[in-house]
């Protein structure tokens, strides 16, 4: 009788560790765990439906970024970079990276906007994008840059694996840039095509920004030249108290046009050929020097960097930032383009 319960015991115990490892087996890492590093990334073109693309668990969308790969122009070389590697690069080469952590946050989500948009679009033969600021959006190889602030890069890219900007569920142009000088600029402003998530807002407490404002001095005579070369039909007056007339601004407080010896001329077509730091400016006609006084640094359109870091300064977080910036946007996961 008890031996046959200590048989019976034994049965059962083999039994339950049999099971116990069944199980193990099963539910082991592997086949929860998410697809390779090197799997191609979710289809992005248009027209192309959603696909494996990670969607479940947040443990999925943490390795958005390392997964998904993009075909980069550095200097002539095309380079495939993950969106992480990209993206810590784009930090490294755009931003500041004494910034607080919410202001660098809310630049890895309009830079990996703006990267996903354009890898939709193909904007390099080849490429996704190119590293020329001027172009698309800057770059350093985050293996060459120092390791503190390359540590600072990546844990925003990190903690805003995979999110990106939408406006009425399209990937907005999220455009940025240094610094406003106290208000940011509509789209139509500069580029001429109205963007309703691109308007001119406030952008308060700048003030600390290397290039809040500048003061740009020309000779006179200098000036004259580029004026006339600029408009040949310009006949300037004598007296220089009689060639600056009206000037018509912008939403955004930019200049946009100002009459000089009668002839308009746009703000930024002053700025381009003087190397203005803004069309926000003023013009002031001194003895022998034309004096631009420009507040801000850049197109003005979308983000300010300074001031994303002004606002993290007073305790916002970088969504709140990014609708300030870009309005009536949603901030989510990517999952593939839906038209
Ligand atoms: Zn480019």
């Amino acid at each position: 009788m008890r031996e046959s319960v200590l048989i019976t015991l034994i049965v059962a115990m083999i039994w339950v560790a049999l099971a116990l490892l069944a199980m193990g087996g099963a539910g082991g890492g592997q086949r929860l765990s998410a697809p390779t590093p090197d799997s191609e990334p979710p289809a992005a073109s248009a027209g192309g439906p959603e696909t494996g693309a990670p969607t479940e668990q947040p443990a999925e969308a943490a390795a958005f970024d390392r997964r998904f790969r993009l075909p980069v122009l550095a200097e002539g070389q095309l380079l495939s970079l993950t969106l992480h590697d990209y993206l810590t690069g784009v930090l490294l080469a755009e931003m500041p990276l004494s910034f607080l952590e919410e202001a660098l946050k809310a630049q890895a989500v309009a830079s990996r906007t703006y990267a996903l948009r354009s890898y939709a679009r193909r904007r390099h033969e080849g490429a996704a994008l190119c590293t020329d600021s001027g172009c698309c959006q800057g770059w350093r190889d985050p293996a060459l840059a120092e390791p503190a602030a390359r540590e600072r890069a990546e844990a925003a890219v990190r903690a805003t694996d995979g999110l990106v900007i939408r406006y009425e569920g399209a990937l907005i142009d999220a455009t940025f840039f240094s610094c406003s000088g106290g208000q940011t600029e509509d789209a139509a402003a500069v580029w001429g095509s109205d963007l309703p998530y691109l308007r001119a807002v406030e952008s308060p407490g700048e003030e600390g920004a290397a290039h809040f404002s500048d003061e740009l001095r020309i000779p006179l005579a200098e000036f004259r030249a580029a004026l006339e070369a600029l408009d040949p039909e310009l006949r300037l007056p004598e007296d220089p108290a009689d060639w600056i007339g009206p000037v018509t601004r912008t939403a955004g407080g930019g200049v946009e046009t100002i009459t000089l010896g009668g002839r308009p001329f746009t703000g930024k077509a002053l700025r381009k050929r003087f190397g203005l730091r803004s069309t926000a400016f003023s013009l002031r006609l001194d003895a022998d020097e034309a004096v631009f006084e420009t507040r801000g640094f850049g197109h003005r359109v979308g983000m300010s960097q300074y001031g994303a870091e002004a606002m993290a300064r007073a305790g916002n977080d970088f969504e709140t930032i990014l609708k300030w910036y870009y309005r009536g946007v949603t901030v989510e996961p990517y999952v593939g383009e839906k038209n």
